[in-house]
């Protein structure tokens, strides 16, 4: 099996987020490339979220090359 990791695709602090210094539930995974997604309400979600927007970039890099 292959690594999931991705150059430039990287989730800080694992898909936990804080918000003025206090650790929330909800918000937004980002990703490191800038690409955000729409409101999440676990660090799991997010965490989920950034593994499928790794499988699209991967797809689209080997689709172009
Ligand atoms: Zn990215």
């Amino acid at each position: 099996m292959r690594s999931n990791r991705l150059a430039g695709h990287t989730l800080p602090n694992e898909g936990r987020i804080q918000v003025r210094g206090i650790w929330v539930e909800v918000g937004p995974a980002r990703c490191s490339c800038g690409v955000e997604s729409e409101p999440l309400k676990s660090d799991n979600a997010r965490r989920r979220w950034h593994f499928a927007h790794k499988a699209e970039i991967r797809a689209a890099q080997e689709a172009s090359a």
